[in-house]
């Protein structure tokens, strides 16, 4: 099924909310690998459709899964700036890998939406509202930096005065199951954006994969009670002290795996007073305004509208689709564009995305994922774009001519 299948296929069975605890359930489970096929059976019962990692044309990608066997089972990725490969493992992990290019952000925020169509009656016209309703969804395999995604997004369509009907009841029934980071990718960056590599809210259930001593298991928690019901109907037993200790490794594991940094100390201000920086006109030479820094990207949600009108002229649709800083279109208004150069909209992005975004969001843009840096095909890495910028800033200050 595509993801296009999954925006105008699938029908709304059970809408209910509930509440997310805001911290860890301490009453943890241990589950055999096997009993994950389980999961995915009850909550295909429940009437989610169960999206999860798959391995498709090079790449672990989300897609709607049946069964823990469309895992990318014995799979791992190798990431660095501008490079993705898929490798086999050595073992059977299921959860074996980082973060693949496609996002949830394409089933909360789908790149292609029809949001309503008109349709003339006699000397009036009739608006027909979306002709599917949005899917009830379960995310299997959100990593922590994506649940803080998620919330970034939150805070965008829905939070505030102009709420996206699309997104937001999506968002409010979906059914989140974590996945722990046990290791971490060298793009990774999420403990400076401290949004990671462990979740301890904003999950459904929370898995922490044990593969060291010999012993294949999960450690599970849950984090609401509708994750507790699912939970109670899994064969399980209690961890051993032992194997909580494994979970706890597992993640400081991760963690100690992170070198990449983002100083993110003043950010805002650095940027703001940084807008004619010699870095924006060298990045530039190297950008090549693809836009896949943004399409990949969990947070960004530009967009555009298109209307569709057929050949009598007395239906028209209107359609929206993802739109980037970076196209030629994107800025254009009135007769001219804002930003007609690949400097200016390189700046805007990393400006807004580190900087302006905390005043009009209260937060970052940014969770450190790290998926502009492997898929940007000229390999740009924002966080060395930033530090260029603030080491020359500290230079100027400590000889004075900065302050
Ligand atoms: S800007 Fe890059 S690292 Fe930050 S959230 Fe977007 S894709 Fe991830
Ligand atoms: S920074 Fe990289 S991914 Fe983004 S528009 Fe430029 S070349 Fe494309």
């Amino acid at each position: 099924m595509s993801k296009d299948d999954v925006v105008t296929n699938v029908v709304v069975t059970n809408t209910a909310v509930t509440e997310v605890d805001a911290g860890l359930d301490d009453e943890a489970v241990v589950l055999e690998p096997h009993a994950f096929g389980e999961l995915i059976r009850l909550l295909r019962e429940r009437g989610y459709l169960t999206l999860g990692p798959t391995v498709q044309d090079g790449a672990i990608v989300y897609d709607e899964i049946e069964s823990a066997d469309e895992l990318p089972v014995g799979f791992t990725d190798r990431q660095e700036a501008g490079e993705y490969r898929v490798e086999r493992r050595s073992d059977e992990a299921l959860f074996g890998y980082n973060l693949g290019p496609r996002s949830w952000k394409q089933y909360l925020f789908p790149p292609r939406l029809r949001i309503f169509a008109a349709q003339r009656r006699g000397v009036d016209f009739e608006i027909e509202p979306p002709e599917a309703e949005p899917p009830l969804l379960a995310f299997i395999g959100i990593r922590p930096c994506e649940i803080a995604a998620i919330e970034v997004q939150d805070r965008v369509l829905r939070g505030g005065r102009y709420v996206d009907p699309w997104y937001a009841q999506v968002r409010e029934s979906a059914f989140l199951v974590a996945v722990q980071c046990a290791q971490a990718a060298p793009t990774c960056f999420c403990t400076s954006m401290e949004t990671g590599p462990r979740a301890d809210q904003g999950f459904d259930l929370a898995l922490t994969e044990l593969l060291d001593d010999g012993a294949h298991l999960l450690l599970v928690q849950a984090g609401s009670a509708r994750g507790r019901e699912i939970l109670t109907a899994l064969h399980s037993t209690p961890p051993t002290p032992n194997e909580r200790d494994r979970a706890e490794a597992a993640t400081r594991r991760a963690e100690s795996q992170i070198t990449r940094r983002l100083d993110t100390e003043d950010l805002p201000a650095l940027l703001e007073a940084n807008l004619e920086h010699p870095r924006w006109a060298d990045v530039a030479e190297r950008c090549l305004s693809c836009a896949n820094c943004t399409m990949v990207c969990p947070t960004c949600f530009c967009h555009t509208v298109e209307e569709v009108n057929d050949l009598t002229g007395d239906r028209t649709e209107r359609w929206r689709l993802w739109d980037s800083c970076f196209t030629g279109e994107h800025a254009y208004t009135h007769g001219g564009d804002m930003r007609p150069s690949t400097r200016a909209r390189y700046r805007q992005w990393l400006t807004h995305k580190l900087g302006t975004w905390n005043e009009q969001f209260g937060s970052s843009g940014c969770v450190g994922c790290g998926r502009c840096i492997a898929w940007c095909p000229v390999g740009i890495d924002l966080t060395e774009e930033v530090a260029a910028i603030r080491v020359d800033r500290d230079d100027l200050r400590s000889s004075g001519e900065g302050s």
